[in-house]
């Protein structure tokens, strides 16, 4: 079938099949073709690719991964989508649709099965409320992902760019950079979708690491100085660690500022990830 990425064809789609948008559900189908050219060139996605697209709408970036992807497996909660999606992509033999809940899904079991266990991109323009769970589902589940491409608010991707000390910096900021490069590769503005969000969106991509960006001896013990840094910004770390959820005292807390050179009275959104690997590891020794 031709290229739905058109306002015209789009709503000729939606008519015929009585298709009726669910708001809780973020339906805002992307109807130019340029914009998902550029998604999909920034994606790097070539003939080799495998690709696991969450949330295909009517397929307006379906149709192009087909084109472009060695195979791709589309996730939609929808169930009144499932028709359109057999119609907008009946002539590609490269595609397969899931109707599931992609928060549901067993991503490690998806690409054992689907992919032969060969690592993937994942891709998706998808609610904005269930982005950042699907974010950290991906990558704390260690699936085989290499990456990441997604259209989100655009303040949220400032927030995963984010560096220390700016206004932007936070526990989602470490959380992905802990994981990932972070790559922008389009602002999306509202005009290019229907219906048209409030928001302006970017695509950015998140390029899997090898190994996490820091060696640190326990993940837990880092995230949770990481959250409780960020948790009462105006605190400095000593009263922010000693009164967070890892329980440490206070003198517990300045012992390990002394042993680490870093001053207790800076603020959590100062922190490089390096250093909170320091602090993280110097707790972790103290409580083996
Ligand atoms: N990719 C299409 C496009 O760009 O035109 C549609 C994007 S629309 C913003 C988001 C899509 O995600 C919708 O089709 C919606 O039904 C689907 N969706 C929402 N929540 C989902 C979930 N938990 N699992 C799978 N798909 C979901």
């Amino acid at each position: 079938m031709d290229r739905i990425a058109s306002p015209k064809k789009t709503k000729e789609t939606i008519a015929k099949h009585n298709f009726h948008f669910s708001k809780s559900l973020g339906q805002n189908f992307l109807i130019d073709q340029n914009i998902i050219t550029k998604i999909i060139d920034g994606a790097e996605i070539g003939p080799e690719e495998n690709v696991i697209e969450i949330g295909p709408g009517i397929g307006s970036l379906t149709q192009e991964l087909t084109e472009r992807a060695k195979k791709v497996v589309a996730i939609e909660i929808d169930k009144s989508l499932i028709p359109i999606l057999k119609e907008t992509l009946q002539d590609r033999d490269n595609v397969e649709v899931i109707n599931d809940d992609i928060l549901k899904v067993d991503l490690n079991r998806l690409i054992r099965e689907k992919f032969d266990n060969g690592a993937v991109t994942v891709i998706g323009n998808l609610p904005y409320y269930i982005t950042t769970p699907i974010i950290m589902k991906c990558l704390e589940e260690k699936v085989p992902i290499k990456a990441i491409v997604i259209m989100i608010q655009k303040e949220v991707a400032d927030r995963m760019k984010a560096k220390p000390s700016t206004k932007d910096y936070g526990a989602l900021s470490v959380a992905v950079q802990y994981y990932c490069d972070v790559e922008n590769i389009v602002n999306v503005p509202p005009s290019v979708f229907i219906p048209q969000p409030k928001v302006d969106s970017s695509v950015i991509r998140l390029i899997v690491l090898k190994e996490p960006r820091v060696k640190v001896i326990s993940e837990e013990i880092f995230f949770g100085i990481v959250k409780d840094s960020f948790g009462k910004r105006r605190k400095t770390l000593l009263n922010s660690l000693s009164s967070g959820g890892l329980n440490l005292s206070k003198d517990m807390v300045r012992a390990v500022f002394s042993a680490c050179g870093i001053d207790e009275k800076r603020r959590g959104e100062t922190l490089s990830l390096q250093e909170f690997a320091i602090l993280a590891n110097e707790i972790a020794k103290k409580r083996q």
